[in-house]
């Protein structure tokens, strides 16, 4: 089994998004992982050039070592994840990663206004557009769902005509605690995975509890894809001075009662808990992470 790990190398960063975790973080905890954090792990678990990297934040562009720890990955690997806003994506040389995970809240007013800057959009999405006119393959596009009409009237603009032809894309929503999922993102979210699927696109699905699509939607998937899965990774969560959490796969979902013995929870979002959750095209289906 390969390993996957993760590692938040800051907490800063230059939006300033509504429920972000990091956000309402850093301003008590300044913690950054250094290069030396990194080598601990990989000397504990022998790193080998299958193992991934995936590098998050906060926003690790803006992390005073991001250099650094970029050139130390890609000497023991060369499977580099990046998470980023895509504020700082002209800066960088998207060649290093393997795959560059970009989220985006809607039209350019729902994005800006959800994560607090009058500029993430514009920079976000000309930097995407450059990317994407290159290789449709390097950018994973994660569409968050915090507002649907904005995420609506992005899929009707001029941008989506240049977004759509990347060729991955994973739908999730924001999580407000104790708020009830809304029908109608489970309906447009199922659309899409629907509509981009049918485009030969890879989609990714979480943070929507599989059992609340619709029954259509739910066989759909169930008669097409294999549910037996499993994953190939054993992800470690890697920290300062070399502390690690490592997450198995199947860990069962918790959101209602009869999760304990639900057989869909393999499609279920509560698995991304895990960072784990399935990935779909139109030929298969297998478990990837977040
Ligand atoms: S871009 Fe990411 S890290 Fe930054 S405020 Fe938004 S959710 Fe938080
Ligand atoms: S694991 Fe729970 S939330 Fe997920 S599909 Fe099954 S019953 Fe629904």
């Amino acid at each position: 089994m390969n390993n996957l790990f993760y590692f938040n190398i800051t907490y800063k960063c230059n939006n300033k998004c509504k429920d972000c975790c990091s956000h309402n973080t850093r301003d008590k905890n300044k913690r950054t992982v250094s290069v030396d954090d990194i080598k601990v792990i990989d000397d504990k678990f022998k790193c080998t050039e299958s193992d991934v990297w995936v590098i998050s934040g906060g926003e690790p562009t803006v992390a005073d070592n991001f250099d650094e720890i970029i050139n130390y990955c890609l000497s023991k690997s060369k499977h580099i994840i990046l998470y980023t806003n895509g504020r700082n994506l002209h800066k960088i040389n998207a060649e290093c990663f393997e795959r560059i995970i970009v989220p985006l809240y809607g039209t350019e007013s729902g994005h800006n206004d959800y994560v607090g800057s009058s500029m993430a959009y514009s920079e976000t999405v000309n930097a995407l557009t450059n990317i994407i006119e290159r290789n449709p393959d390097k950018i994973e596009l994660k569409l968050l769902i915090n507002d649907l009409t904005a995420m609506k009237d992005l899929l009707q603009n001029d941008d989506w005509q240049i977004l759509k032809k990347n060729n991955r894309f994973s739908i999730s929503r924001v999580i407000k605690p104790n708020v009830e999922i809304d029908s109608n993102v489970l309906l447009f979210t199922e659309n899409l995975i629907m509509e981009l699927l049918s485009e030969d696109k890879t989609v990714k699905f979480y943070d929507l509890p599989f059992c609340k699509f619709s029954e259509k939607f739910q066989n759909n998937i169930l008669d097409n894809y294999d549910c037996s899965l499993n994953s190939k990774y054993r992800i470690i969560c890697g920290s300062q001075f070399g502390k690690y959490t490592v997450f198995g796969f199947n860990k069962r979902a918790d959101y209602y009662i009869d999760c304990s013995t639900c057989n869909k929870s393999i499609f279920c979002t509560k698995i991304m808990q895990r960072y784990y959750c399935p990935v779909l095209t139109t030929k298969k289906c297998w478990i990837g992470t977040e």
